[in-house]
C-alpha cells in the first residue's frame, strides 16, 4: 500500500481515538455526577471503571481527574481532540491544583501554557507554577521479601509537620520510623471507627410546644447488634444490584443501615438491618425518598 495511504488511514483512526477519548470522558462525567455506578453494585467511580470496565488503575484515575478537570477547564474539551493536550498533561494539571487554591481562570491559564508540550516540559511549567506539587512518584512496588516498597513526597512543610507529630508519639512509635508511624495511626482510626457510640446523655422530658404530628425518633443500633449485622455480612456492604445482581465489594466505612428506615416504620430489629458501604448508605436513603441517611 502506498505510504500517503497508510498515513492518511493512521491519522484517520488516530482522529477517532481522541473523538472516542472525548466522547469517554463524556461519559466518566456523567457517571460521576449521577453516580450511576450506585446501582450497578460499586462503590466508587473508580471502582466501578477499574473492575467494570476494567481499566488499568493509572488510566482508571487519569480518565476520572481528567474528566473532572474539563469540567472547571472546558478548553480541554475542546484541545483533547484536536491533540493539543493528551490525558496524561490533564491528569498531572489535575494532580498539581489539587493542593492549590486556583480559580477557574488561573487553571485555564496554566492549561493553555501546557499545550503541544511534551510531558518533561509541561512538568516544568507546573513545578514552577504550582508552589506546592510534587511530582507523584512511582506506584508501590512488590519485593522478593513479600513487602511492598512505596516511596512518600512531602513538602517541607508537610515533612516537618509529620516529625512534630512522630516526635510527640516518641512513646509509642518508638522506633521512629514513618511506617510504624503509619500502621500506628491507620490502627488507632480503625480502633475509633469501630468502637460503640458514645452513649447521650438522658435528659428531662420536654414537651412539644405544638401539636404537630410525632416525629420517629431514630434509636442508636445497639453497638453488639451492630457488630452481628456487620459480622453476619462478612464485614463487607450487602448492596446488590437490581440490574446485573452484583454485589458490592466494598469492605471500608461499612456500617449498619435499616432495610425500612425508622422514619417510615422500620425498626433496630436484626431482621430490619444490613450492612452498607457510605456510598449504597445514601444512594439507599435516596431510593427511599430520603435526601440523607435514616
Ligand atoms: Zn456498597
Amino acid at each position: 500500500m502506498n505510504i500517503l495511504i497508510l498515513d492518511r488511514k493512521f491519522k484517520a483512526l488516530v482522529k477517532s481515538e481522541r473523538k472516542i477519548m472525548h466522547e469517554i470522558l463524556l461519559m466518566i462525567q456523567t457517571f460521576d455526577l449521577t453516580r450511576n455506578y450506585c446501582e450497578l453494585g460499586y462503590s466508587s467511580l473508580y471502582e466501578y471503571l477499574t473492575k467494570e470496565i476494567r481499566y488499568s488503575e493509572g488510566a482508571a484515575q487519569r480518565r476520572i481527574s481528567s474528566a473532572r478537570l474539563m469540567r472547571e477547564c472546558p478548553q480541554i474539551e475542546r484541545d483533547l481532540p484536536t491533540g493539543e493536550l493528551n490525558l496524561s498533561q490533564v491528569a498531572l494539571a489535575c494532580v498539581a491544583f489539587k493542593k492549590e487554591d486556583f480559580s477557574k481562570c488561573r487553571k485555564a491559564e496554566i492549561i493553555n501554557r501546557i499545550k503541544n508540550l511534551n510531558l518533561y516540559e509541561t512538568k516544568k511549567i507546573l513545578l514552577a507554577e504550582c508552589p506546592n506539587f510534587a511530582i507523584p512518584k512511582a506506584a508501590p512496588l512488590p519485593t522478593r521479601e513479600k513487602k511492598v516498597q512505596i516511596t512518600l513526597v512531602f513538602t517541607e512543610d508537610e515533612w516537618s509537620e509529620v516529625q512534630t507529630l512522630m516526635a510527640r508519639m516518641s512513646h509509642k512509635v518508638t522506633d521512629q520510623k514513618i511506617e510504624s508511624a503509619l500502621l500506628y495511626w491507620a490502627r488507632e482510626i480503625k480502633k475509633k471507627q469501630s468502637a460503640p457510640p458514645p452513649r447521650r446523655r438522658q435528659t428531662a422530658e420536654v414537651k412539644p410546644a405544638q401539636k404537630s404530628p410525632p416525629l420517629r425518633r431514630r434509636k442508636a443500633i445497639p453497638a453488639a447488634v451492630q457488630k452481628i449485622v456487620l459480622k453476619k455480612a462478612g464485614h463487607q456492604c450487602e448492596f446488590v444490584s437490581p440490574i446485573t445482581g452484583r454485589r458490592c465489594e466494598a469492605k471500608h466505612f461499612v456500617e449498619s443501615d435499616h432495610v425500612i428506615a425508622i422514619a417510615l416504620g422500620g425498626t433496630n430489629e436484626i431482621e430490619n438491618l444490613r450492612a452498607l458501604c457510605k456510598q449504597h448508605n445514601l444512594y439507599s436513603a435516596k431510593q427511599s425518598g430520603l435526601s440523607s441517611p435514616p
